[in-house]
């Protein structure tokens, strides 16, 4: 889109952002970028994150990108020469009950399809893949490529690697609008009053892109939802994959420390949309413990540690925006990951890059996930 693009600003700090800061720096060390995150980096959704590193279950439009993400991931820590924390343990969601089968075996078919290595295995298979799962487990799906890592960790490895590269990263300041000239944008005006020209703006700021990007006339239906995480104390290592449930919401992994992190979409309340605030929802707590429990007994001893939530933008399809927008030149949106864009991160970042500097984008990799969806 913009071959011979010089300066770029990206606006937001969470990993989506990181990641393109990194990618736009490695792929031309004479463009310069700065990255305008208005608290810290990755203060919203990223940090939050369950940080879960999944290509089973998705949209068949985000198939491909989670593949080649995937493909990155057990490399990622020696490419940005810093720790996330990536384990690949596979990930397993189980049935407990004949409908939850019925859909297992449902889905298997055409995910390998599309190439995604997943097998339906049975009660036993499951047992012997994550020992200590609930009895009535009646078997399940099980994605050896699927794995984990750790949200801050990833977000502190994607920012130091972007800095290490030449990546300036502002931490508390804001881009408070967008100028456009001649349909184009030609700068972003800074939250302490200063105008950063720039070639192309790339906005990734998540939950609240939708308002910035209103304010010139882009309408777009990214929703900010809280979602919430519960962290366990410390047991004795006894889970390897990443455990979902069908018809359950859940995502229970066990972290390196022993402690488990429990996660599935559970709501927090977002009081009001246009900051990152949240509150923890009791009811949440409860029912997100309760399914935990049902799937995984090993748990019901274990007492809640820390609960949090994050921010994080929803789209009416469940699906990111990625890409330029028709009839605005020199604009880049990466937004509404609906609480799945954890994983496709390295990716996300190598395509807005590629965008930005007019190297091949790697379409069959985005295809459907254009913003002209929702122009
Ligand atoms: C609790 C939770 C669990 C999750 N679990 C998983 C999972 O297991 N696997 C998975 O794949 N995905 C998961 N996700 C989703 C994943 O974490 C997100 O999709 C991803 O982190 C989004 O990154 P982002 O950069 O788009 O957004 P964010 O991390 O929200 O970053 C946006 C940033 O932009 C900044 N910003 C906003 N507006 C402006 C502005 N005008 N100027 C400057 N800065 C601005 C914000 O302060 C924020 O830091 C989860 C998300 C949450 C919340």
């Amino acid at each position: 889109m913009a071959s011979g693009a010089r300066a770029i600003v990206v606006v937001g700090g969470g990993l989506m952002g990181l990641s393109a800061a990194f990618h736009l720096r490695r792929a031309d060390p004479q463009v310069q970028v700065t990255v305008l995150e208005r608290a810290r980096v990755g203060d919203a959704a990223s940090s939050a994150s369950a940080a879960g590193v999944r290509v089973m279950g998705r949209d068949p439009a985000e198939r491909a990108m989670a593949l080649e993400s995937l493909g990155r991931w057990p490399e990622l820590d020696r490419e940005l020469d810093a720790e996330t924390g990536y384990r690949r343990g596979g990930g397993l969601r189980i049935a407990l009950d004949d409908t939850g089968w019925a859909e297992a075996r449902a889905t298997v078919g055409e995910q390998r399809a599309d190439g995604v290595p997943v097998e339906l295995v049975d009660a036993a298979a499951a047992h012997r893949l994550a020992p200590g799962l609930s009895p009535d487990c009646r078997g399940g799906v099980h994605c050896p490529i699927d794995g984990q890592a750790e949200a801050v960790a990833t977000v502190r490895a994607w920012a130091t690697a972007a800095r290490r590269l030449g990546a300036r990263i502002e931490e508390g300041v804001g881009a408070d609008a967008l100028v456009v000239e001649r349909a184009r944008v030609v700068a972003i005006l800074r939250s302490d009053g200063a105008r950063l020209s720039c070639d192309v703006a790339l906005v990734a700021g998540g939950a609240w892109s939708a308002s910035l990007l209103a304010k010139i006339g882009l309408r777009f239906p990214f929703r900010g939802r809280g979602l919430q995480m519960l962290l366990t104390d410390s047991a004795p290592a006894t889970l390897t994959p990443v455990v979902g449930c069908f018809g359950r919401p859940l995502s229970l992994k066990q972290l390196a420390d022993g402690a488990y992190l429990i996660g599935g979409g559970w709501p927090a309340r977002v009081p009001d949309e246009s900051v990152n605030r949240w509150e923890v929802l009791d009811d949440s707590v409860r029912g997100s413990l309760e399914v935990a429990r049902a799937v995984y007994p090993p748990l019901v001893p274990c007492t809640v540690a820390r609960s949090w939530a994050g921010i994080e933008a929803f789209t009416p399809d469940d699906l990111p925006v990625l890409g330029p927008v028709l009839g605005v030149d020199g604009l880049l949106i990466a937004a509404g990951f609906s609480g799945h864009g954890f994983a496709l991160v390295p990716t996300v970042g190598d395509v807005l890059a590629r965008l930005a500097l007019g190297l091949d984008p790697l379409p069959y990799l985005w295809r459907g996930l254009g913003a002209a969806r929702f122009a």
